[in-house]
């Protein structure tokens, strides 16, 4: 085309407000919104423009023209109506997976928190009296109640509730600790460094596998503020080995006045029948009766509420954590707070915990309960595709979140494997839809672990699977 020609094209490039009205008409959309859409369709145009003065796009006529830019500037309203941050469904069978946000919460949890949102609240309001109130006085009954303890806090996360517990406690003094305990426990929490960001001097002691009382007595000094114990969470030191009961340091601790303090990581509230400990793990309650003076713990993994760290302990060391000016800086907000006040509410029924809290309920699921949705989910996908082999396979799924890492929970896993198309490819199309799934590659078949998709999930499981599988069709066919 000649370049006159091709000036000559432009004419029939539609105006802003033209392709606006007619956009309007058709899609509907907030005046609110018209400012930003003008601007955008400003910048379609302007593309156009350009390419048809490139000669990359071919002259047409003013409808098709504004055709095409409203199907655009639809395409763009669209994805910016997407949310960056978003639900996913968790076909990983890792019931606390970290990166997936851990627990999903109860469904008290979620109405308390939408109810309180969306107005005023007795946040730091005594509403007996008037005056300021305390916004940890909420929970603090109810973890009192349940564990035990004689006080309660909670700050932003477990992280937090060690950090400002060392800080509290041990700043510019002597914590002691075993070997075995000096953890890394994951996205980067590692308690020596901690340890140095509290300003607290660590004193190891006995050795990685083996730690003796005779060890945390010698290193106890007038300088020692405090004894730590740190559950090693995702790592296990096996055979020859040895370490010192609660009871033990909490004795020796006595005889110096100075407190035990224990980082339980998970913390779980209930116990399997006939025992008093939690597959192997003790409880916090358990914790607390030894005598160690402050445990802490998280809010999102065993417990199954919002992310949160919980200090439970004696008054006196509580109320001096309490006062320190770190506690500000960690303090949890109102949606936290009154999630985990509906958390911890259900466990006053342990039963009832183990019905309503999703990580709970998942974590008990039946064999017989996963393969029967597993069934009926089969059932839909068959009818979709073709191209893909389908298969229910037996297989494990973990707890997560550094939390009984040797636990193997017997599931079923629905299995994609296809000649033409590659599971990778099947996996990142997945990742990228409106509700993302997110599986697991086994034996080079994509696997969905349908211990973790809920029964109400079931329905967005297949349209999503669906879209994936159009998608990757329509990139065969090209
Ligand atoms: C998980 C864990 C933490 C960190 O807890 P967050 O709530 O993730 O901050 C700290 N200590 C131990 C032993 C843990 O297992």
């Amino acid at each position: 085309m000649l370049v006159q020609d091709r000036k000559a094209s432009l004419r029939n490039l539609p105006a802003v407000h033209h392709v606006l009205s007619s956009y309007v008409a058709r899609d509907n959309l907030d005046p609110a919104e018209y400012e930003d859409a003008v601007k955008l369709i400003q910048g379609l145009i302007a593309q156009a423009r350009e390419n048809l003065l490139q000669g990359k796009q071919q002259e047409q006529d003013k409808e098709r023209w504004n055709d095409e830019i409203c199907s655009d500037l639809k395409k763009i309203i669209g994805q910016r109506k997407r949310r960056p941050f978003r639900r996913v469904l968790n076909g990983t069978g890792i019931i606390l997976h970290t990166n997936l946000g851990r627990a999903p919460l109860a469904e008290e949890a979620i109405e308390a928190i939408v109810s309180l949102a969306s107005s005023y609240s007795n946040l730091e309001f005594d509403l007996a009296t008037g005056q300021r109130g305390k916004r940890y006085d909420h929970v603090r009954g109810l973890l009192r109640e349940l564990t035990g303890a004689e006080d309660a806090i909670v700050v932003n996360n477990n992280a937090a509730a060690v950090l400002l517990v060392l800080t509290a406690l041990a700043s510019k003094k002597e914590v002691v600790l075993s070997r075995g305990e000096l953890v890394e426990i994951g996205g980067s929490f590692r308690i020596p460094d901690v340890m140095a960001q509290s300003g607290a001097i660590m004193i190891e002691v006995g050795t990685t596998n083996k730690t003796k009382l005779k060890d945390y007595q010698n290193a106890l000094t007038d300088e020692t503020a405090l004894i730590l114990k740190v559950h090693p969470s995702n790592y296990k030191i096996i055979g020859f080995t040895a370490s010192v009961s609660r009871e033990e340091l909490v004795a020796l601790a006595r005889q110096k006045n100075i407190p035990v303090v224990e980082d339980l990581g998970s913390g779980v509230f209930i116990s399997q029948a006939s025992q008093d400990d939690f597959f192997g793990e003790p409880t916090v309650q358990k914790v607390v009766a030894s005598g160690v003076d402050v445990v802490t713990f998280s809010g999102d993994k065993l417990l199954g509420g919002p992310q949160g760290g919980i200090i439970v302990g004696k008054k006196e060391w509580i109320a001096e954590i309490e006062q320190h000016p770190l506690t500000r800086a960690l303090r949890v907000d109102k949606l936290t707070l009154v999630a985990l006040e509906e958390t911890l509410k259900l466990y006053i029924h342990p039963e009832k915990a183990k019905q309503r809290i999703p990580a709970l309920c998942l974590l008990y699921r039946s064999l017989e309960d996963i393969e029967k949705r597993a069934q009926a989910v089969m059932k839909e996908l068959k009818k979709l595709d073709e191209s893909w082999s389908i298969e229910l396979v037996p297989g494990t799924s973990q707890v997560g979140g550094g939390t009984l890492p040797e636990m193997e929970l017997p599931t079923w896993l629905i299995q994609f494997r296809s000649k033409d198309i590659s599971t990778q490819e099947l996996a990142d199309v997945l990742r990228s839809l409106e509700i993302p799934v997110i599986g697991r590659l086994r034996d080079q078949a994509f696997c969905i672990d349908m211990r973790t998709i809920r029964e109400r999930e079931e329905k967005d499981l297949c349209r999503s699977l669906q879209e994936a599988f159009q998608i990757l069709n329509s990139h065969e066919q090209k």
